[in-house]
């Protein structure tokens, strides 16, 4: 079973149990009790990630329109890029859950994967939300052609691509934990160099509408990057034939290798800005893949990143790093619901 194609689970087969027998090519009948399910805690990963919900013109862009204009030609730049950086996180993630979901014969992970899916859906819709409220058609269509044309963009995800293609192609038990691995790397670590951007910004009082919709993605992927750890654990510990030396070697390998391309986009992309530190920058994509490492149940491999050395950036993201604490009412910072589309419906 385990090195042959998997099967799309059956939408429904009522010979099985409704408490699946294993996460991947296992049996299950497809009804859901949500009491009974293989691994009981992910019900309350569910109940977050429900609980997180948000639409992206719920966010007000009315500051940020004005202040767009005046921001240096370099902040806009980068502005641009990493809007479309982050399209091409999110697009091939609403897809890729979607997979996971249709591979997975356990009804509860398709339940999960379906809010993530959502919610990738969500973050797609919040970038041509704010790209419509602060530049025009002509270049928010230029920022989202970067993912196809931009050579250090491409080559920063071609990795990805590749992996998550092999997928699509070839869906073994290996692809799939292999899928997970990257799917670890793009929830926890590949959007937040761009999410630091949106976030110097803000804490320079800058554009502050989109780093409000940025925490909510980021908040989002935190939630997405725990329980992907979770299944590839859950799904390695099913599998023990596929837990050798060689493959926990290709994930350290496939780690250090993405690490070395974010630290060349992130200079790339933020070189020169006031209030970003390119070193310190790199520590904390290195402390990110430190993270998603711990929580996929392996070793950290940057000893001297276990702590967050961009110190500024708790203020935005350790807050809801882990608990469930209402960030925003906590801090001062501008958030209005709106149902004001700012001209999004103009699409
Ligand atoms: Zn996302
Ligand atoms: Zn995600």
């Amino acid at each position: 079973m385990s090195k042959g194609i998997l099967e799309k689970a059956k939408t429904l087969d009522p010979l099985n149990p409704n408490k699946s027998t294993g996460i991947f090519g296992g049996k299950s009948s497809g009804i859901l009790n949500w009491n009974d399910i293989a691994y009981p805690h992910w019900y309350k990963m569910y109940k977050r990630l429900v609980g997180n919900y948000w639409q992206a013109d719920e966010v007000n862009m009315s500051p940020d329109v004005k202040q767009f204009p005046e921001l240096t030609e370099q902040e806009r730049d980068a502005y641009l890029k990493i809007i479309g950086l982050l399209s091409t996180l999110d697009g091939p993630q609403t897809r890729t859950a979607l997979l996971i979901s249709l591979y997975a014969t356990d009804p509860s992970v398709q339940s999960i994967m379906a809010v993530i899916a959502q919610q990738e859906a969500v973050h797609n819709e919040s970038y041509s939300y704010v790209l419509s409220s602060v530049v025009s058609l002509g270049e928010q269509n230029e920022s989202f052609e970067l993912g196809r044309k931009d050579p250090i963009l491409l080559k920063r995800n071609e990795n990805i691509i590749k992996q998550y293609n092999e997928f699509v192609e070839n869906p073994t038990i290996s692809n799939i934990l292999k899928t997970l691995v990257y799917t670890s790397l793009l929830e926890g670590m590949f959007f937040y160099s761009g999410f630091a951007f949106f976030y110097n910004l803000a804490r320079r009082n800058k554009m502050v509408g989109t780093s409000t919709m940025i925490s909510y993605i980021n908040r989002d992927e935190l939630e997405h990057g725990r329980f992907i750890g979770e299944l590839f654990r859950a799904t390695l510990s099913e599998h023990p034939e596929e837990n050798t030396p060689e493959f926990t070697d290709w994930v350290y390998d496939h780690f250090r290798e993405s690490v070395d391309l974010e630290i060349e986009w992130s200079s790339y992309v933020l070189e020169g800005l006031e209030g970003i530190d390119l070193e310190e920058m790199s520590g904390y994509i290195k402390y990110r893949a430190n993270k998603m490492l711990r929580m996929m149940g392996l070793s950290e491999i940057y000893p001297e990143h276990v702590e967050n050395p961009m110190k500024w950036i708790r203020a935005y993201v350790d807050n809801f790093d882990g608990t469930k604490t209402d960030f925003f009412e906590q801090k001062s910072r501008q958030y209005t619901k709106t149902s004001d589309l700012n001209g999004f419906d103009d699409l």
